[in-house]
């Protein structure tokens, strides 16, 4: 009897130091990090394209000559704003929603486009979907390949990636005249990748060189961080290459992680250190 009761003493001593932990972790590292990310900032890169930084992941609200095109519809307050905005730039024409990724900063507003096309990566299921989206809006057109819409003022590529990187299924979008990318979480400009589930490092080396290699790029519009030029991707890749040489490299390390002590990140699950166990 005695053992149990020490036991029991000492597995609430352990929850409650767990509990604690917790709560420190949140006041200090993700309430700030979720309020910057609430925020957002506006940029019209021209007359028919806008980028919405933030409030989730970036999005894009792109105006043709027969529809709207808005690529991933952000979370919370975020998310009603940039329905509203898309749908009083679309003056009544048709809005197509594209979901780089399932997750719900990405895919927090759908359920404000219930009646739309929405379309996302073909490599989920239903049921995945549900699982990591958090929401039952479920996509329309599920692109297992690529989706191309042509217009009179601009072509614009949907391409499904052909293997996990970020997820599963991570869509793109590519506006040809503009040569602008639409990456999703694939690229993030200054921020730490999370890497969960079926994330994995190496496949986003591979995903850089196959993206470079299929777009003749001059914009890159990331999934988090401001929009920039390929010098967003490069330093990208860099800091991939960089974790690689970390894991293997005992020396350099130290060196190498404090390289990216500016960028955005999360102790434990949002950082250098989580990247390299991935490797
Ligand atoms: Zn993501």
């Amino acid at each position: 009897m005695k053992i149990i009761k020490i036991i029991l003493k000492a597995s609430a001593i352990c929850i409650a130091l767990f509990a604690v932990a917790g709560f420190l972790y949140y006041f200090k590292y993700v309430k700030p990090f979720k309020e910057k990310m609430a925020e957002t900032m506006l940029v019209n890169f021209d007359m028919n394209l806008m980028v919405i930084h933030g409030g989730g992941g970036n999005s894009g609200i792109l105006l043709l000559d027969s529809m709207v095109l808005v690529i991933d519809s952000k979370m919370d307050e975020a998310a009603i704003e940039l329905h509203k905005t898309a749908k009083k730039i679309a003056e009544g024409k048709p809005i197509y929603l594209v979901n780089t990724h399932y997750h719900p900063d990405h895919v927090g507003g759908n359920y404000l486009f219930e009646g739309n096309t929405i379309i996302a990566g073909g490599n989920y299921s239903e049921m995945l979907w549900k699982q990591e989206s958090g929401l039952n809006q479920l996509p329309t057109v599920w692109v297992k390949d690529s989706l191309i819409i042509e217009t009179s003022t601009e072509k614009i590529s949907i391409v499904n990636l052909p293997f996990a990187a970020h997820t599963e299924s991570d869509l793109v979008v590519y506006l040809h005249n503009k040569r602008v990318l639409f990456t999703g979480d694939l690229v993030l400009n200054k921020q730490i990748p999370m890497l969960m589930g079926a994330a994995k490092p190496s496949a986003y080396l591979t995903a850089f060189d196959y993206l470079r290699n299929r777009f003749n790029l001059s914009t890159i519009v990331p999934g988090h961080g401001n929009i920039g030029s390929n010098k967003v991707f490069i330093d990208f890749k860099q800091y991939f290459l960089d974790m690689q040489e970390a894991k293997n490299n005992a020396d350099q390390k130290d060196e190498l992680i404090a390289k990216y002590d500016s960028w955005t990140q999360l102790p434990i699950f949002m950082s250098p250190q989580a990247t390299i166990r991935k490797f």
